[in-house]
């Protein structure tokens, strides 16, 4: 059995970018935060140094580096963690730290600063309900994604995702522990005036909803008489899926609606809505990628030619027709040879019935 030996490709991208740049050691660790868990990006960027180190030691003795300014330059750029290294080649004096290429020493500082401030506005705040976020200053953003894209990071993280998560790490150990799933406020920190903002945060609740009539469309924009549900409530309700306003719907379809909290309305202008619960971010985006798979829909024809095949006879030319289709377009394809009267939506298929049976739960148990 073959084994694998280890590549240097790591460390020879550390190499790479000490060579250019001078980092220290958290902001060499994140160029490759992906790699390894349960390390901060200062103890992965010392790590990283300290091999450095040792690899280059063993060349020098080796005689394998020819130059020693290279090695020099190197060391610079590591900062306080190559200092007593340096002196072993060169002389203490002109050891001087280089400022850090990305945070210019200043990532500590930052971090302290927003967890100073953050818990003062928590201590302060009527909710403990909230999640932290970061703002940038221009330059600083214009150049981390530079240097990401320029020196190729694949294992990057960004310096907005580090100060967030140790910041909200410590704030979790001084017993204000961030929530992430549905806060109610969001405690910004801007980088360039150091202040703290915070947000009211919104609410997004999945509400699964009955058209019982006609011609009555969800948003306003398709409306031709003006009656939607969306000037009935007063929200505008964001759909996944849905039918054309000509189609009732029997089956539970769903909306999201934002900061509406109604456990059930029935609306004379034909829609029924029950809340199925508040919708997390990570929720809403899964949401987006889940459709029904097919629709079984309810139709009256009036077929004065021929009798539809598996139509039930109502009256003269009138006929009732249960029909499967992927969606509203394959079933007007397959009545393209009749005259629709009427079409309802009655049942449907695929994961969005799961979306129902998770969400509907408790509204069944009353
Ligand atoms: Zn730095």
């Amino acid at each position: 059995m073959e084994s694998f030996s280890l590549s240097n490709d790591v460390l020879d991208k550390a190499l790479q970018l000490l060579k250019k740049y001078s980092l220290c050691d958290s902001c060499l660790g994140r160029c490759f935060a992906k790699l390894g868990t349960g390390l901060t990006n200062a103890e992965r960027g010392k790590a990283i140094k300290i091999s450095l180190m040792l690899q280059l030691d063993y060349l020098i003795k080796e005689h394998k580096i020819k130059d020693l300014n290279e090695v020099k330059e190197i060391l610079l750029n590591m900062k306080e963690t190559a200092k007593e290294f340096y002196k072993l080649y060169f002389t203490d004096e002109d050891f001087k730290s280089r400022e850090c290429y990305i945070c210019a020493d200043q990532l500590d500082e930052l971090k302290n600063d927003f967890l100073k401030k953050s818990l003062e506005v928590l201590k302060s705040s009527k909710t403990k309900s909230y999640i932290l976020g970061v703002k940038l200053s221009d330059y600083l953003k214009m150049k981390e994604n530079k240097f990401v894209e320029e020196n190729n990071l694949t294992y990057y993280e960004s310096i907005k995702n580090e100060i967030k998560r140790e910041v909200g790490k410590k704030l979790a150990s001084l017993s204000f522990p961030p929530e992430m799933d549905s806060p109610e406020m969001e405690v910004l920190y801007d980088i360039s005036s150091r202040t703290i903002i915070t947000e009211a945060q919104h609410k997004y609740y999945l509400y699964f909803f009955n058209r019982i009539k006609r011609n009555v469309p969800l948003v306003n924009w398709y409306s031709k008489d003006g009656k939607s549900l969306e000037n009935a409530i007063q929200v505008m309700p964001t759909t996944y899926f849905s039918e054309p306003s000509e189609v009732r719907i029997f089956d539970e379809y769903y909306i999201l609606l934002k900061d509406y909290d109604r456990d059930y309305i029935d609306l004379p202008i034909g829609y029924v809505l029950k809340k199925g619960g508040i919708i997390s971010k990570r929720e809403r985006e899964a949401l987006l990628q889940i459709k029904p798979s097919s629709r079984t829909y309810r139709v009256v024809v009036y077929s004065p030619q021929n009798e539809p095949v598996g139509g039930n006879k109502l009256a003269g030319n009138f006929y009732d027709l249960i029909i499967s289709a992927k969606n509203y377009a394959e079933l007007k394809e397959k009545l393209k040879d009749y005259q629709i009267v009427a079409i309802d939506l009655i049942d449907s298929r695929g994961k969005h019935k799961s979306v129902v049976s998770i969400y509907l739960k408790s509204d069944q148990n009353a």
